[in-house]
């Protein structure tokens, strides 16, 4: 490979543009260094992120070609997603019209129908893991936290619990509607600009995710909304079906 500019920086290593010498074909190149892979003991979810996302084939899914590595580097081989960053360009605008989400939630609901018939769950579905291609379609990246269903292992939370469903910070067994529930929750924070159970502290938000405390500011449409309750259900095997999903009035609504 030619190495190019840097496109971003991550907790193990960076991602550069890179070309493949041969073809000229333009990926990135995610560098991972092994001495902080094992210092965070996340080799195991690494190898996992690599099975899982490389035998996955659908245009909203970051490719992910292959990987080598060296005596303190692994490499990951990358599809380049021109637009970088979804979550920086919801930051920048704050709130996505209905459309813009619509069409966004649309493509993130057929990926992960696609994974879903493929027994592979996400449990990561937030907007810093979702990138952009060169046409405006997003990509769901970032197959570390994904397992194959079903699974009725106890995960260790990290992080922020702002897209974890009820069952998951109650630490009871869970399923591929994990993945529905983080939908619901995207959908929310594309219109609002922030997630629906924000709250000081991760005990206040873990109340208010148990409870389903819902509220909408009134500029959202009563299609989103509903589109968003049935997602946002606490009982897992009543949430809607990501079929049902395509055939809702507001993702309908705004395809030709
Ligand atoms: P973190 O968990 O802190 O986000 P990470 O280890 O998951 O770090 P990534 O998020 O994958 O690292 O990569 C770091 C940054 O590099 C991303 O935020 C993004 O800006 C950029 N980047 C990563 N992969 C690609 C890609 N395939 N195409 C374009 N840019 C990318
Ligand atoms: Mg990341």
């Amino acid at each position: 490979f030619d190495i190019g500019k840097p496109l971003g920086r991550g907790k193990f290593g960076n991602v550069y543009l890179a070309r493949e010498k041969n073809s000229k074909y333009i990926v990135a190149l995610k560098v991972l260094f092994k001495s902080q892979l094992q210092k965070a003991g996340v080799e195991h979810q690494l190898r996992r992120e690599i099975e899982i996302q490389s035998h996955l084939r659908h245009t909203n899914i970051l490719r992910l070609y292959g990987y080598f590595y060296d005596s303190t580097r692994v490499y990951l081989i990358l599809e380049f997603a021109a637009k970088g960053e979804l979550y920086k360009e919801l930051q920048k605008v704050q709130k996505f019209n209905e459309e813009r989400a619509s069409n966004y939630i649309k493509q993130i609901t057929e990926a992960l129908r696609y994974c879903h018939t493929k027994h592979v769950i996400h449990r990561d579905i937030k907007p810093e893991n979702l990138l952009v291609g060169i046409k405006g379609d997003v990509k769901i990246a970032d197959f570390g936290w994904s397992v194959h269903a079903p699974t009725s292992r106890r995960t260790t939370l990290c992080g922020t619990l702002d897209y974890l469903p009820p069952e998951m910070v109650e630490g009871r067994d869970h399923d591929a509607t994990v993945d529905i529930w983080s939908l619901g929750v995207l959908t929310y924070e594309f219109l609002v600009g922030s997630p629906p159970f924000e709250a000081k502290g991760h005990s206040e938000t873990y109340r208010r995710i148990a409870k389903v405390d819902l509220k909408f500011p009134s500029y959202v449409s009563a299609e989103a909304r509903d589109l968003i309750s049935k997602l946002l259900v606490k009982e897992p095997k009543n949430r809607i079906k990501l079929d049902d999903v395509l055939k809702h009035p507001w993702i309908a609504r705004f395809s030709q």
